[in-house]
């Protein structure tokens, strides 16, 4: 259960994958950390297609999310909701931002902006705001959020406070693309609301991301989910497991090997009997046992070459 606009209200969670692979094991973290944390709640667990951005898109990868999911016992509640038919809701929210002012036309491409930025941060190049005052005409253009001097400040359940000056931090960003795009930050901060999601569990690699949400939500007058950010999968250099990286998917010929494998990582060794057992029962005792307290408070850890035992994998 929780609060929100004063009323109380049931927990509802949320997968939100986007179709660029096969699941892989670090999104197969994200999907299984955020289902126990719904389930142990009571909740309710959405699957959201994140298909925004056709270039990036592997033909057959929302099935096949879709069907990983369906197999390793993780099923979801009510319609799978695709942001590719979401572009009216999109366009709303991009209108209301500009119609107040809190947004503006910026016609410089990436490599102008990385020139331009006197600061990195932890998104990327900072924008000096050089449109503000009104962007060339004519030419493809993004549009951009005004931070002005907002802060952003959320409690983490898992990685604690994480606050910013989003002016120091991140710069005025990008709500649509200069390709025509709507960015990320404005579509999830849009459906997150439209579902009545009141928890958000997905990666630590998503944490300060979270700042540019919670900015996207105070001007859109929307409510902010609970937030968990579990630590991301890394591979053996050290870097996020990921589909463009070509992390292996699932083996689905052994799905419960595969949840024993992600439970272990979140903190949550299956005992010796259990081993082997069927996805189901996996699945019922983990929900039982689930506690954000035993996953470790960290933002990354080794997918696999951790030593084994309590907490290993
Ligand atoms: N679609 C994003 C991804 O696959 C996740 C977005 C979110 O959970 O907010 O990494």
């Amino acid at each position: 259960m929780g609060r929100q606009g004063g009323a109380t209200t049931r927990y509802r969670g949320r997968f939100a994958p986007s179709p660029t692979g096969p699941l892989h094991f670090g999104s197969l973290v994200a999907a299984l950390g955020s289902w126990l944390d719904a389930r142990a709640h009571g909740g309710e667990w959405l699957v959201r297609i994140e298909d925004l951005d056709p270039p990036r898109e592997v033909p057959g990868a929302a099935a096949a999310i879709l069907a990983a999911l369906e197999t390793l016992g993780l099923h979801w509640d009510g319609p799978v909701l695709h942001q590719s038919a979401r572009g009216e809701r999109y366009a709303e929210a991009l209108a209301r931002l500009e119609e107040a002012g809190h947004a503006y036309r910026c016609a410089c491409p990436r490599a102008r902006v990385a020139r331009l930025a006197r600061r990195h941060g932890p998104l990327g190049p900072v924008y000096p705001g050089t449109c503000r005052t009104g962007a060339p005409p004519g030419g493809p253009h993004a549009v951009r959020v005004r931070v002005d001097g907002a802060e952003a400040a959320f409690d983490d359940r898992l990685q604690g406070r994480h606050g910013a000056s989003l002016a120091e931090a991140v710069g005025d960003f990008v709500v649509r693309r200069r390709d025509g795009l709507t960015a990320y930050h404005l579509a999830v901060v849009v459906d997150d609301a439209d579902q009545g999601v009141t928890d958000v569990v997905r990666g630590a690699d998503l944490l300060e991301a979270t700042w540019c949400h919670l900015h996207l939500q105070r001007l859109l007058g929307l409510p902010s989910p609970r937030y968990l950010h579990l630590p991301v999968a890394t591979g053996p250099d050290g870097a996020k497991l990921s589909k463009q990286t070509g992390a292996a998917p699932v083996d689905l010929r052994r799905p419960g090997a595969a949840l024993e494998r992600a439970l272990a990582f979140l903190g949550h060794p299956v005992p010796e009997g259990l081993h082997g057992a069927p996805p189901a029962e996996l699945l019922a005792w983990a929900a039982d046992r689930w506690s954000v307290r035993r996953v470790p408070p960290v933002r990354a850890r080794p997918a696999c070459g951790t030593p084994s035992g309590p907490g290993g994998l």
